[in-house]
C-alpha cells in the first residue's frame, strides 16, 4: 500500500508555478492576483481561505482577502464581485462557500466574470468542461487528476466509483474520469444517496472516489484488494485530547481501508493541497490567458 501524499505532490507542483511567475516577472508580464471574498467568519471556511491566501504567496502570485460581514445582502455581495470583475489586476476571483442562507448561491457564481472564475463552478466554465473545451476545472477534481498523473495511476479501461454528485466535485470527476485522456478513460459509476447497492458496486471498483462528508462512510468490505481509493471527505469529529476540541476525517474508514489498498489517500494532507494546486494553476491560466 502506498499513500498518496497531497502535501509532497502539491509543493511539488507549487514550486513549478512559482518558477513560472518568476519568468512571468522576468518577461516584464503581470503577476497572477488572486481575490478571495469571505463572508462570515464560519471556521472552516476561514482554514480554506488562508491556506489560499497563504499558498499564493508561496507561489509569488498577489492576493486579496476580502473579508464580508455576514449579514451582508445579496445585492452588496454582488457590487463587490462586479468591482472584482472590472478591476484589471484581478485574475482570478473566488467566493468561498457556503454563504449564508439569505444570499443565493448560484446568483454570485454567476456574477463571476467566466474570465476570472477560477473556482471552475460558473456555467460557463461547467459547460465548456462538458464539451471538453479548454476551461477552468473544478479545483477539487483538477487536483485529483493531478494527482493521479503525478503517481501515474493507471485509469485506462478501469472502473472507477464516484460516490457523491455534488456539481464541485462528484460530478466534475465523473465527467473527467470518463474523458478520453489520461488520466482519464476509465468507466465510471456514479452513485449517491439513492444508490440502492452501493457496496456491491464498490466491490467492483479499480478505484474509489469518495466525496460523501460522512466520517468513515467507505468501510474495508466495501473496498476489494488492491483498490485505489481517493479520499475527498473533510469532517470535523470532537476529539478531547486535541487543544481545538476536534480533528479532521475523511470519508473513508482509513485505518482499516488502507492495508486492502494499492494507494490511498489520507485525510489531512491528501487531496485538499491538491484542491489548492488546481486553485493555483487555474489562477495562473487566468492571468496568462489576458
Ligand atoms: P455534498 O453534500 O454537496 O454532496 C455529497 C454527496 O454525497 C451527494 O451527492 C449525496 O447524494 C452523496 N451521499 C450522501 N449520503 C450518501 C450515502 N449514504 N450513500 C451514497 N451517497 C451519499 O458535498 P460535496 O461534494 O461538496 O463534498 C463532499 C465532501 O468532500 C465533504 O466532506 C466536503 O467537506 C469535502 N470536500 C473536500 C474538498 C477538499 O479539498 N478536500 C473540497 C470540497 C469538498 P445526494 O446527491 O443523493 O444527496
Amino acid at each position: 500500500m502506498q499513500i498518496l501524499d497531497g502535501a509532497a505532490v502539491s509543493a511539488h507542483i507549487k514550486e513549478q508555478i512559482r518558477q513560472e511567475v518568476v519568468e512571468l516577472k522576468s518577461d516584464g508580464k503581470k503577476v497572477p492576483h488572486l481575490a478571495v471574498i469571505i463572508v462570515g467568519n464560519n471556521p472552516a471556511s476561514e482554514s480554506y481561505v488562508s491556506n489560499k491566501v497563504k499558498s499564493c504567496g508561496e507561489v509569488g502570485f498577489g492576493s486579496s482577502l476580502i473579508r464580508l460581514d455576514a449579514t451582508i445582502s445579496e445585492e452588496e455581495l454582488l457590487s463587490v464581485v462586479n468591482k472584482l470583475n472590472e478591476d484589471k489586476d484581478v485574475d482570478g476571483i473566488l467566493v468561498q462557500l457556503p454563504l449564508p442562507k439569505h444570499i443565493e448561491e448560484n446568483a454570485v457564481i454567476n456574477a463571476i466574470n467566466p474570465t476570472k472564475d477560477v473556482d471552475g463552478f460558473h456555467p460557463i466554465s461547467q459547460g465548456k468542461m462538458v464539451l471538453g473545451l479548454p476551461t477552468f476545472l473544478p479545483a477539487t477534481p483538477y487536483g485529483i487528476m493531478l494527482m493521479l498523473e503525478h503517481y501515474k495511476i493507471d485509469t485506462v479501461g478501469k472502473h472507477c466509483v464516484v460516490i457523491g454528485r455534488s456539481n464541485i466535485v462528484g460530478t466534475p470527476m465523473t465527467l473527467l474520469m470518463s474523458r478520453n485522456s489520461n488520466p482519464g478513460n476509465a468507466t465510471v459509476t456514479m452513485c449517491h444517496s439513492k444508490t440502492s447497492n452501493l457496496k456491491e458496486i464498490c466491490l467492483q471498483a479499480d478505484i474509489i472516489v469518495a466525496a460523501i462528508g460522512r466520517p468513515f462512510f467507505l468501510k474495508e468490505d466495501m473496498v476489494r484488494d488492491g483498490a485505489v481509493v481517493i479520499d475527498v471527505g473533510i469532517n470535523r469529529i470532537d476529539d478531547a485530547s486535541k487543544k481545538s476540541g476536534f480533528r479532521l476525517v475523511g470519508d473513508v474508514d482509513f485505518d482499516n481501508v488502507a492495508p486492502k489498498c494499492s494507494f490511498i489517500t489520507p485525510v489531512p494532507k491528501g487531496v485538499g493541497p491538491m484542491t489548492i494546486c488546481g486553485l493555483m494553476k487555474n489562477t495562473l491560466l487566468a492571468a496568462r490567458g489576458k
